[in-house]
């Protein structure tokens, strides 16, 4: 089924205590596009880039089938970038610049063709513009967000409103305190629903990730990764992959979003062997139902 992605395209300068690199591509709807045009096809992307954007980078996207009719490419306009530095634990990062160039103008036009998409990803953007792409829209399936601290700090009215339009939310834990001034997971998992989603799913970076609807919970392992090289877009990635999979299935229930929460989880773990995409473009079928396995195996008492 259809699957519609909104989110940044950008070039990320990213440091590590081993390496760095600069200008390296990034952003959150190119790491949800690719990991899930690993399970579904076309993927639409809807974003916004300057005419620096490599054309390698655009073959990039189309040879893994990723529809690019929504993606803006604005003459003499940069593409937004982003740098962050890891600390040594990789847990924690500083953000060391936001540009946004041509994202702080960018205003997000559905083509006719996918304003049908069955499934949609509001990938982390400014709130306002997540509720123009839902109603731009015809009625999906289904609609999952995902959102960062930023727009919690400073958007928090509009992040509510777009909130009680969605079907799933996905957050990390220190975004879920922040959201709700609670630190325990489940008290604030209980507020978080209470805006209207039907499924919430906290990640809890290395420690993996936390499913509720409500009545029932499921708690995802984290993949234990040796060769962790940069977690860059692992968050966006988990959201492709989520979807991804949900998007091939006939029904959505609990124990259907059980398994897209394992597929996240496998495909973030890919994302973080290597900077940038590098990990994320030679994937294959065999290789993320062998982690998706050895995921099961882990998880089994
Ligand atoms: P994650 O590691 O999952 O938080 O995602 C990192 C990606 O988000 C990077 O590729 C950045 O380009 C992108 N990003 C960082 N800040 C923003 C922002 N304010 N709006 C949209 N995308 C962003």
């Amino acid at each position: 089924m259809s699957l519609l992605v909104v989110g940044s395209v950008a070039y990320d300068t990213i440091e590590t205590v081993q390496s760095k690199v600069i200008d390296a591509l990034g952003g959150s709807a190119t790491y949800i596009s690719l990991a899930a045009s690993y399970f579904t096809n076309p993927v639409h992307l809807v974003g916004v880039v300057g005419s620096d954007f490599k054309k390698e980078h655009i073959d990039l996207l189309s040879k893994k089938n990723v529809d690019l009719k929504g993606l803006q490419i604005v003459e003499n306009g940069k593409t937004f970038r982003w740098s962050g530095r890891y600390h040594k634990n990789f847990n924690d990062r500083d953000t060391i610049s936001t540009d946004l160039n041509v994202f702080e103008t960018f205003n997000p036009i559905i083509p006719d063709e996918i304003k049908n998409d069955d499934f949609i990803m509001l990938g982390n953007i400014d709130p306002p513009l997540q509720l123009n792409v839902l109603e731009q829209i015809n009625k999906p399936k289904l609609t999952v967000l995902d959102t960062m601290n930023l727009w919690i700090n400073i958007k928090k009215m509009e992040l509510l409103e777009v909130l009680k339009n969605i079907d799933v939310l996905i957050i990390n834990d220190s975004e879920a305190e922040l959201l709700t001034s609670e630190a325990n997971l489940v008290k604030a998992a209980k507020q978080i629903l209470n805006i209207g989603m039907k499924y919430l799913i906290i990640k809890k970076g290395a420690h993996g990730a936390v499913l509720f609807d409500g009545t029932k919970v499921f708690s995802a392992p984290a993949y234990p990764l040796e060769n962790l090289v940069d977690p860059t877009g692992a968050g966006d990635t988990f959201a492709g992959g989520f979807l991804g999979y949900l998007s091939k299935q006939n029904e959505i229930n609990f124990e259907i979003m059980r398994k897209a929460v394992v597929y996240g989880s496998v495909m973030a773990s890919f994302c973080c062997e290597d900077f940038s995409t590098s990990a994320l473009e030679n994937l294959n079928e065999e290789k993320i139902q062998n982690r998706f396995d050895e995921f099961a195996e882990i998880a089994r008492f």
